[in-house]
């Protein structure tokens, strides 16, 4: 079935009620016809559900649909995109291993490897993401990960998911790919040859800020065996509610894409246009240094644009303040069109020489597009780049 059908109607397991929607189980536990067959449950031979924290029936729904979505045999879902992080490392290391990380990912995920797993001696090297070569390099003999992001945040720089997935194999090593940016309506990376993808579905998967969530998806061995042993036992599961929010918010995953991506398409056409913006980073345009990578790996260029304010930051500031609907901050992923100054909000803890290299300037704006009028977006702009 296409991608459409399935966001609809994959996960439908109808009650003894027959309800068309999906209902959704808010309960902690399950419960037995019998003692035999709650023996039967604990041993793991029957089928059916013990406790949420190991499996809930609007959570099973929620991972099902995004495994149709990915194409991935398997699924897990988590109470949010960090936690999803957090269980595939705790499933995949373990001390005296080493993981490599594209330098340019989410701050969080940055702070997990070095100051969380690498506490329990995991060490980790971040390399430029775009680089193969730089991959390679990075590489041991104890190398037991790769993980990227891509297009990276806030640059839009692309990885070769395809490359590093050969890099990886050769290595013994698996490859997990953050999909947040892209979701799988705009690229699928086990079809590349990834080993793991990991979602935020915080961001466009809701689409709508308002729940936490997050997924790891990949072959059943790895994600069953692995990150589902994990959480059981850690606990960090998906709600039930999140899970039936999450669940419609994939209903309508691909108009949305489609909307936000065409909708950020034009604007950074428009903004590549305007007088007072020096540099668009965007990977749906020609200009973009990987824009024939990006047009071979995704489908769309995604909803998220940065641009470079001429002057610094005092003039990207006053573009910032000048908004009158766009919201600011740093969220991303809603229907809702964010802005943020990334120099002093997500990449301000990290030292200006660090920033300087991972080329985020002081001028440097991110939006991420939502679904108001692209004229609205634009004039909410233009007011504080003209002023
Ligand atoms: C937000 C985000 C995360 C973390 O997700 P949470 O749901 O906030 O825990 C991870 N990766 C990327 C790319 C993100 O944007």
């Amino acid at each position: 079935m296409e991608i459409d059908t399935l966001a609809l109607r994959t996960g439908i397991h109808r009650s003894q009620f027959g309800e068309h929607s999906e209902a959704m189980y808010l309960t902690s536990s399950f419960v037995f016809e019998n003692a035999a067959q709650a023996a039967e449950r604990f041993t793991g031979g029957g089928e059916g559900n013990i406790y949420s924290r190991f499996t809930n029936p609007t959570v099973t729904a929620f991972q099902e649909r995004l495994a149709a979505l990915e194409g991935a045999d398997a699924c897990v879902a988590t109470a949010s995109g960090m936690s999803a992080i957090l269980a595939m490392a705790m499933a995949m290391l373990k001390a005296g291993d080493h993981l490599i990380c594209s330098a340019s990912v989410f701050g969080s995920t940055v702070q997990l490897f070095s100051n969380v797993m690498g506490k329990f001696g995991v060490e980790t090297t971040y390399v430029n993401g775009a680089s193969v070569p730089a991959w390679e390099g990075a590489l041991r003999a104890n190398t037991r990960l790769l993980f990227l992001e891509t297009p990276s945040n806030p640059l839009t720089e692309i990885a070769d998911i395809a490359a590093l997935a050969a890099v990886a194999k050769r290595a013994g090593a698996l490859l997990a790919v953050d999909n947040c940016f892209c979701t799988p309506v705009l690229q699928r990376p086990l079809e590349l040859g990834a080993d793991l993808v990991i979602h935020s579905a915080t961001k466009y998967l809701d689409g709508q800020g308002r729940v936490l969530g997050g997924a790891v998806l990949g072959a059943r061995g790895p994600v069953m065996d692995g990150v589902f042993g994990f959480l059981r036992t850690a606990g960090p599961s998906l709600s039930p509610f999140n899970a039936w929010v999450l669940l419609k918010g994939l209903e309508t995953l691909r108009i949305r894409m489609e909307a936000q991506s065409q909708a950020a398409l034009q604007l950074a056409q428009w903004l590549e246009r305007h007088p007072r913006i020096a540099r668009v980073y965007y990977p749906g345009l020609p200009s973009h240094p990987q824009f024939c990578l990006a047009q071979k790996q995704q489908r769309l260029g995604g909803a998220v644009v940065a641009f470079e304010v001429k002057g610094g930051r005092e003039e990207a500031w006053r573009v910032v303040d000048a908004t009158r609907m766009i919201s600011i901050t740093a969220n991303l992923g809603d229907t809702k069109s964010t802005i943020t100054h990334p120099a002093t909000t997500t990449h301000g803890r990290i030292s200006a020489e660090a920033r300087k290299a991972a080329g985020i300037g002081e001028g440097l704006l991110r939006v991420a597009v939502g679904l108001e009028a692209l004229a609205d977006i634009q004039a909410d702009l233009d007011r504080g780049l003209n002023s």
